[in-house]
């Protein structure tokens, strides 16, 4: 039996998006490559390294080294595996906000780091002074959001990585979320802007990539090394990746995406993204409701759980944050139309 593909026309929680046509169009082309394999594969090596030098100049690395991961979990642990395997402490630590995403617990987990999480201040970004007091001789890495999942809030990259500095650590920015909207903002979270050994930037998040497509950036290949393995079997040498085999779909409709979008495409995007959370924001300060500012295409509201359920039962896929705020991310195929009909429904529910 054939099931129906996913409709994103009520679609309002998910970090991930419909393609962009050249992005599917790629992903069908390459589904039969494995970019864990370039010696047999080479094409869609070529267009993985050309993707790596596209999100470098995303990310504001002139040189950048990475890969094409699964997606952000799996840069955010490799990001910590390379900082445990250059830490000098047999038991090292990693500092990171309570904002965090959850794939650090993985990461802690899997890699056996102690993982001390400190709190966030008044505007949900990461307490400098508790991340001080937190990081010592045994701090291997810090973690800095630029885009966190919740409220889409970034935190003060360059002072995290003076204090990643201070104590021999790295430093290193999840902007799985963030990393294509941010370069059209004031905001500093990239390389260029503060002392950033790695990043996780994904493209099948607001880079309109097919799944699967994360990005692991590292400020040098010498860092990047810290993962190799050598590959007995196959005509390459070594591999830097978590997973062995991997989708050639995600590796092109990676560099598909990015080749059509960067940068006046993305541009458009996060400007017609963040009018979007601001209307949708302003709509429900109207009807009373507390919001969040949305600094970035993210909207939360006190919305109560039983309209909530109700909006569900509509059929809307939205989410809440820890707190129990209703949650909206502004992705590319989240329209204006949309939010008005999920506005629309809100204002039935309420009347009743
Ligand atoms: N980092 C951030 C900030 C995220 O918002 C997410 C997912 O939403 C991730 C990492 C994990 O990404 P993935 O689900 O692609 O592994």
């Amino acid at each position: 039996m054939q099931s129906e593909p996913q409709a994103f026309d009520r679609v309002l929680s998910s970090m991930c998006t419909e393609p962009h046509p050249v992005a599917r169009d790629a992903a069908e082309r390459f589904l039969a490559t494995n970019p864990g394999d370039p010696g047999t594969y080479p094409s869609v090596s070529t267009l993985e390294e050309e993707a790596i030098a596209m999100l470098g100049s995303i990310a504001g690395l002139e040189e950048p080294a990475g890969y094409i991961a699964s997606g952000g979990t799996e840069a955010n642990i490799q990001a910590v595996r390379i900082a445990r395997d250059r830490a000098e402490s047999r038991r090292p630590n990693v500092v990171m906000p309570e904002s965090a995403h959850f794939s650090f617990q993985k990461a802690a987990d899997i890699l056996g780091v102690e993982l001390r999480i400190v709190p966030t201040d008044d505007d949900f970004r990461a307490d400098l002074e508790a991340v001080r007091a937190s990081v010592d001789e045994a701090t291997a890495l810090v973690i800095g959001v630029a885009g966190t999942t919740e409220y889409g809030r970034v935190d003060p990259i360059p002072e995290l990585g003076e204090i990643a500095r201070s104590v021999d650590a790295m430093l290193h920015v999840d902007a799985a979320w963030g990393g294509f909207v941010l370069p059209f903002t004031d905001y500093d979270w990239n390389f260029d802007h503060a002392a950033v050994d790695t990043m996780a930037i994904d493209p099948h998040k607001m880079g309109q990539a097919a799944v699967p497509a994360g990005g692991l950036l590292a400020r040098s290949e010498e860092l990047l090394d810290e993962l190799a393995v050598d590959t007995p079997y196959l005509e390459s040498t070594s591999q830097a990746t978590l997973t062995g085999t991997r989708s050639g779909a995600g590796v092109a409709s990676a560099a598909a995406a990015m080749e059509e979008l960067w940068p006046e495409g993305y541009k458009r995007q996060y400007v017609r993204s963040q009018n979007n959370a601001e209307w949708l924001a302003d709509a429900l300060e109207k009807r009373g409701y507390e919001v969040v500012d949305p600094t970035l295409p993210l909207v939360a509201a006190d919305v109560p759980r039983s309209t909530f359920d109700a909006l569900r039962a509509k059929g809307w896929r939205i989410s809440r944050t820890a707190t129990d705020e209703l949650r909206v991310v502004c992705m590319p195929h989240v329209t204006r139309e949309m939010l008005a009909s999920f506005i629309g429904d809100l204002d039935r529910l309420e009347v009743r």
